[in-house]
């Protein structure tokens, strides 16, 4: 469908299949699964594609068009013919897994900007405290000032 190849295109998501999208007040949420494809067992090694379940995953991405984007990805897990179960890799999240990495690398673009914390975190609809460890993440602790700077 035409439609949801340009929607697949604009979100930028690679292997992502979109089930639905929905508009709710001023924020926009899409529904959507990776494709199946074979993963490697980290047990044994074997590839396997059967799936074990799903879990619904909400992640926040960056603000378009002025809403608030809700990504909710229903994650699978496979199960191996070993008993192992996993889930599947996502290769569009961080360590957190709770926002894109381009939410992530858009955080830290702000903040180089000398933009407040309170501020950014309510332009990408996220605690202070979540964006205060995106921070974090990323900066590191200045050497050991001597002890007689004059
Ligand atoms: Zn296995």
């Amino acid at each position: 469908m035409l439609y949801k190849y340009f929607t697949e295109k604009l979100l930028g998501l690679q292997d992502v299949d979109i089930e639905k999208i929905e508009e709710i007040d001023n924020s926009i949420h899409i529904n959507c699964r990776l494709k199946r494809k074979p993963h490697k067992c980290p047990c044994c090694g074997n590839l396997t594609d059967k799936i074990h379940d799903y879990r619904e995953q909400p992640i926040k991405d960056i603000p378009a068009f002025c809403k608030h984007i809700f990504i909710h990805l229903y994650k699978r897990r496979y199960r191996c013919s070993c008993g192992k179960r996993f889930p599947e890799n996502v290769d569009f999240l961080p360590r957190y897994h709770r926002m894109t990495n381009r939410l992530f690398l858009y955080i830290i673009d702000k903040l180089r900007n000398e933009v407040s914390f309170s501020s950014v975190a309510r332009e990408v609809n996220l605690s202070v405290s979540s964006v205060i460890r995106v921070f974090d993440l990323v900066s590191y602790a200045p050497k050991k000032l001597p002890s007689a700077i004059s």
